[in-house]
């Protein structure tokens, strides 16, 4: 469930160069008895499994001597902190990090007494940690430099400013709808002003427009991003423009 995922796409291509190093480790083998158990039913009855705190703790100290370094433990976990893209920038600058996967019922809490942080990826509970460490991992992985190409993309992504990011269009500049769905064929036209070459007017259009699909969608946003004075003029004009409507 990791590796794969791990081997595809920019991911892959960073493993590949070095330029990120992942290492993926199975509870199992850090386990003491014959049938490598790294569950066990919970203390007081109820359903499902818990994860027993000593083989998680093995591998942490097999980690922590391999490393030499502290270590920044991470608990995927739907009751932790809400994991967003200013903690993935943040998260970006450490050294080494290790993130922990839950199964089952989850951890035994003693579990939480070597854990830094506890991140949920939404208010939704999965079957495993193992898809949180991979969007956890993705999102921090574009931040590290070198491993997304254009460093300036990552910097214009939505939330990056606390915006979400201006539409994109790519060629042809048109595009015919025949019309077998909705009964008129339909000319989908790119905005002419992306056609100008005019890089200014461009510019200005792009801010315009994340400004716009912030304010419609997510403007509680707003109250937290960082403008220019540009931009807080533009949607000086489209929150006019809105009470005007
Ligand atoms: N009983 C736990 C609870 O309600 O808090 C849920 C355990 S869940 C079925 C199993 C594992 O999936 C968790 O230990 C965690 O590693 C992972 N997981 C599930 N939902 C998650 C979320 N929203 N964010 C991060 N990790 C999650």
């Amino acid at each position: 469930m990791i590796r794969e995922p791990l081997a595809a796409g920019i991911l892959g291509r960073a493993i590949t160069c070095g330029t990120l190093d992942v290492e993926v480790h199975d509870l199992r083998d850090f386990t003491t008895d014959r049938h490598r158990v790294v569950d066990d039913v919970p203390y007081g009855g109820g359903p499902g499994m818990v994860l027993k705190p000593d083989p998680i703790f093995r591998a942490l100290d097999t980690i922590k001597a391999a490393r030499g370094t502290p270590l920044t433990v991470i608990l995927t976990s739907p009751q932790g902190r809400r994991f967003m893209q200013a903690e993935a920038r943040r998260l970006s600058r450490l050294e080494h990090i290790v993130l922990l996967c839950g199964r089952y019922e989850g951890f035994d809490d003693r579990v939480r007494r070597r854990v830094t942080e506890e991140l949920s990826i939404g208010d939704y509970v999965l079957t495993g940690g193992e898809l949180p460490a991979l969007v956890i991992l993705d999102a921090i992985a574009r931040f590290v430099p070198g491993v997304v190409g254009d460093e300036q993309s990552v910097a214009d992504d939505s939330f990056s400013r606390g915006l979400l990011d201006f539409p994109q269009f790519t060629r042809p500049a048109e595009v015919v709808v025949d019309g077998t769905d909705t009964a008129d064929s339909l000319t989908m036209r790119v905005p002419d002003i992306l056609l100008s070459g005019n890089h200014a007017a461009i510019r200005r259009w792009r801010k315009r427009e994340a400004l716009s699909r912030t304010l419609e969608r997510r403007p509680e946003l707003l109250a937290s991003a960082t403008l220019d004075d540009e931009e807080r003029e533009l949607l000086r004009e489209l929150q006019d423009g809105r009470f005007a409507e």
